[in-house]
């Protein structure tokens, strides 16, 4: 068929006719939650908003691209986050130190699993408390759930379902937070550790108030000085609980899910990322972009890896998971985070782990509360990852 210019005029006057009728009808019928998630998280005036975008762009070094060979590229994008968040470092300073590992008395809960509080000294003089939880009465080996909390200075407790008082159990219980305690309920066997510069038992304190008050703030500073980062300081004490827990005769080495909520997220997706131990990472209320399109940073400032963006970003995180299982959780009332950042990473995610032949190794799911753990959405998707048969 020949085509005329008329022709030609008429179908893309037409054609703009219907692009913009379907977008005007789009707005007019966009439901008022929808109108609010369109809007930018933050915005910045000028010369801000260029600045930032100019200087937060970087060099994107190891940028996951469609042409690479993944195996290829997860090996020197592994190796070089490494480096880059300090880890690198800490294993050439305690490459001569012997981990040590205490365990106390065991608690037996409801007949149904026992609790022990266990301490594990990763570095000279820094001893990190666990709970450990054993399934009794279930058939061994049992897979492992490692679960590190974020923000909350009993979070260890909480996790492990070790309240304080009524007000503590209430709480967690109302909002599913004793996640290792459900884990050892449901047959995993369960490790609820502490988490560096968060938890009571192993924070940096901020003497004067230097740092705003905030100790996880004084950890990032002094990391900083030093050559490392508290993320490095953190996979640095789950790789070595990992190191541990994997020699229980009652645990299943190749059934490994790490699991967290909010800071606990953070830690989940930077080790499964560096240690291809984790067999299943399910970083809750957490796993986004560094920023926003406009440049707002979302994590907290002990999550900070100075250059990142020169490495890559989230996504690249997601990528050195692949082929194994990711599951990102969000809520959708979540006031910390962007729902347009996360389906758009979510998209990214699902291409990359296309590329390593493993699409179906990973989904975006959204619950319908605030910051917290959504198990209805875990429990089904660790269960589909240790389905007998091929994976
Ligand atoms: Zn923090």
């Amino acid at each position: 068929m020949v085509v005329t210019p008329l022709a030609k005029m008429k179908a893309s006057s037409t054609f703009r006719f219907i692009f913009m009728a379907t977008v005007c009808a789009a707005f007019v019928n966009l439901p008022a939650a929808d109108e609010k998630r369109a809007q930018p998280f933050v915005s910045y005036e000028e010369p801000v908003a260029s600045y930032l975008k100019r200087i937060q762009k970087g060099k994107q070094q190891h940028a996951f691209h469609p042409a690479v060979d993944v195996a290829a590229w997860q090996k020197s994008a592994r190796a070089a986050l490494v480096k880059l968040i300090g880890l690198g470092q800490m294993r050439d300073e305690l490459a001569g130190f012997e981990v040590k590992v205490s365990q106390g008395k065991h608690n037996t809960v409801d007949g149904v699993f026992t609790r022990r509080l266990c301490t594990i000294e990763t570095e000279p003089g820094i001893r990190v408390p666990f709970y450990y939880l054993v399934p009794t009465g279930k058939q061994r080996p049992m897979a492992l759930f490692i679960a590190p909390h974020g923000h909350d200075k009993i979070g260890l407790h909480s996790y492990a379902g070790a309240f304080r008082n009524k007000k503590h159990r209430e709480e967690i219980l109302a909002r599913e937070g004793h996640i290792a305690a459900q884990a050892a309920r449901r047959g995993f066997v369960a490790i609820a550790p502490a988490t560096r510069g968060l938890a009571n038992e192993v924070l940096v304190p901020d003497p004067k108030g230097r740092h705003g008050n905030r100790p996880c703030r004084a950890q990032l500073v002094h990391c900083l000085l030093s050559g490392r980062t508290p993320t490095a300081e953190r996979v640095w004490d789950m790789q070595r609980i990992l190191d541990w827990a994997v020699k229980q005769p009652e645990v299943d080495p190749k059934k490994i899910i790490m699991i967290g909520d909010s800071g606990g997220g953070v830690l989940t997706a930077y080790t499964a990322a560096i240690d291809t131990r984790v067999t299943v990472a399910i970083p809750s209320c957490s796993f986004t972009s560094v920023t926003t399109a406009e440049g707002y940073v979302f994590h907290c400032d002990c999550c900070l890896v100075p250059g990142l963006r020169n490495w890559g970003d989230w996504k690249e995180l997601a990528g050195l998971i692949a082929p194994r299982r990711l599951l990102l959780v969000h809520g959708e009332n979540d006031s910390l985070h962007h729902r347009p950042t996360v389906d758009a990473l979510g998209r990214q995610v699902k291409t990359i782990f296309g590329y390593s032949g493993s699409a179906a190794h990973t989904e975006l799911k959204w619950g319908t509360g605030g910051h917290r753990f959504y198990p209805e959405y875990m429990w089904p998707f660790i269960a589909q990852a240790f389905e007998p048969g091929p994976r």
